[in-house]
């Protein structure tokens, strides 16, 4: 599934702190889970494939820890498809691109954002979508 990381877990621990949780192994697992996979997860991907080596995940445990890293600002909501949330351990500003063909969501550079002198402008989601390079050829 993912190689461990001993600087992922710390941060993955430090993050349910952060976010007001007891550091239970769930809960990490879930923090760990979303930084060490930068594929923008859904909920029901994080918990199958977490349940696989920890069987006692119950999802209403995912779907809260994610809901209290995300109110905690510690990893980013996408809503890039309608209906279904992904998630984002990367929370420095960066747009999203979502190949039409393969489904998949990549990182990209943030492009541009105007500033607007009469508003204050609190978040920026960019999505764009089309084909990537491999489904392009
Ligand atoms: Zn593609
Ligand atoms: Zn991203």
């Amino acid at each position: 599934m993912y190689n461990y990381s001993p600087d992922i877990s710390a941060k993955a621990l430090r993050l349910i702190a952060d976010c007001g949780l007891r550091p239970s192994p769930q809960r990490i697992a879930v923090a760990y889970y979303v930084l060490a996979n930068r594929t923008h997860p859904t909920v029901d991907e994080i918990y199958t494939d977490i349940k696989a080596t920890c069987p006692s995940l119950s999802k209403t445990t995912v779907y809260n820890t994610l809901r209290a890293l995300v109110e905690s600002n510690c990893i980013i909501e996408l809503t890039i498809e309608p209906g279904t949330s992904r998630f984002d351990g990367t929370t420095s500003p960066h747009a999203h691109f979502r190949c039409n063909s393969c489904k998949r969501i990549f990182d990209i550079d943030m492009p541009h954002i105007p500033k607007l002198s009469d508003f204050d402008v609190g978040n920026v989601q960019v999505y764009l979508s089309g084909l990537c390079p491999c489904c392009k050829n």
